[in-house]
């Protein structure tokens, strides 16, 4: 499991400077977290504007 970006996501780009792991990347229609990299730390959720992402 891994922490999740929805359709919310305004593709700001903050969230990718917070992951320890870089798990986060700008995908086709928005920002998005690898599963197979997140570490579930929960950094980037804390620090979206827009609420856009979502714990497992
Ligand atoms: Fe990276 Fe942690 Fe967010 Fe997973 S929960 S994408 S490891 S900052
Ligand atoms: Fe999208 Fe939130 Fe990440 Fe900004 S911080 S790119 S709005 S998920």
């Amino acid at each position: 499991m891994a922490y999740k970006i929805g359709d919310e996501c305004i593709s700001c780009g903050s969230c990718a400077g917070t992951c320890p792991v870089e798990a986060i990347s700008e995908g086709e229609s928005h920002y998005e977290i690898s599963e197979d990299t997140c570490v579930e730390c929960g950094a980037c959720a804390a620090g979206c504007p827009v609420g856009a992402i979502v714990a497992p």
